[in-house]
């Protein structure tokens, strides 16, 4: 039986000789992995189909050892995010988060790959910075698991005149300095005001955006402990934050 799905390349492993492994990441699947049969040869036809961040619709159908690929057309390569260093960085750190996650089903699956069609989007086209780009990644994906981030009051105490924010790593949310705990860590007021701009912004708008400089690396370092503490998956983000 061949199944057809619209999947993005999120990882990939050499195999024996020729083939090589790809795990996709679909709607209709979640993550699953493939045979990309004979696709090192030089003339092999869904040669694309071998490299990271390509989208596309690929026909799969059960092998002796496991799902093979029959069919690809690409879609979006997405390969210009491959042209410049800091740009790749950003998008192997996406794709880093993705492999992290577990979906309890299609509706949270459905989410965050539109989520992260578009942040490759912006990344590949828009002229903006990948720092940006986690951010904006990591606010939305905390809204599809349930825990967004309310940036107007303390969640606890409901207090709206604040002097300083805390961040609450238990419950992923902010704080006021009387209701701040153990696992509470003291928000910069620069990024507490790019959590705050990033979190209201439209993904599209990204590029139109002047934050303080260095504040949404200091945002992306509070995100990616928030997310640590909520996945229980630790995060390298390789040639952003190490
Ligand atoms: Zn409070």
């Amino acid at each position: 039986m061949t199944e057809k799905v619209q999947a993005i390349v999120i990882k990939t492993a050499d195999r024996k000789e020729k083939d090589k492994n790809i795990l996709l990441f679909s709607i209709e699947k979640g993550k699953t992995w493939a045979t990309l049969k004979g696709v090192k040869g030089a003339n092999a036809k869904m040669k694309i189909a071998q490299n990271l961040f390509c989208f596309g619709e690929f026909l799969l159908e059960n092998g002796k050892f496991g799902q093979v690929v029959t069919g690809f057309s690409s879609l979006e390569t997405f390969h210009e995010i491959g042209d410049d260093p800091d740009r790749y960085f950003g998008g192997i750190a996406l794709l880093e988060v993705v492999n992290g996650l577990e979906f309890s089903g299609v509706g949270e699956r459905k989410a965050v790959f539109v989520l992260l069609l578009r942040c490759l989007k912006s990344l590949c086209f828009e002229e903006v910075s990948q720092g940006l780009v986690l951010d904006k990644f990591l606010i939305e994906l905390f809204k599809i698991y349930g825990f967004p981030i309310n940036t107007e009051k303390c969640s606890c105490c409901g207090a709206r005149t604040i002097e300083k924010f805390y961040f609450d790593y238990q419950s992923g949310e902010l704080v006021c300095g009387n209701c701040k705990g153990f696992g509470s860590e003291e928000l910069a007021k620069t990024t507490y005001s790019a959590l705050k701009i990033l979190s209201n912004c439209d993904l599209e708008k990204l590029s139109t955006l002047k934050l303080a400089e260095g504040s949404e690396l200091g945002l992306l370092r509070v995100l990616v402990k928030n997310f640590e503490s909520h996945f229980e998956r630790n995060l390298k983000m390789i040639g952003i934050l190490s």
